[in-house]
């Protein structure tokens, strides 16, 4: 429901890293200080968090966050 913001790049490619926590930290902290205000990408975290756990790649302690 948020309008896209407009500035700044999107993480999308670098969300699937992040499920697998294979970013740097400069990243992750990227990534994560943008899911906070872009609700298109956390959309697409959402899907791909899911996924990765069907696949048994992440835990759902990891899902969780912190
Ligand atoms: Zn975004």
């Amino acid at each position: 429901m948020t309008a896209d913001p407009g500035e700044g790049p999107h993480v999308r490619q670098l969300l699937g890293a992040y499920v697998l926590d294979a970013l740097t930290s400069g990243e992750t902290h990227r990534v994560c200080r943008h899911l906070r205000e872009c609700d298109g990408c956390t959309a697409d975290y959402v899907v791909i968090a899911e996924a990765a756990a069907l696949l048994g790649l992440v835990s759902e302690a990891d899902l969780l966050g912190e």
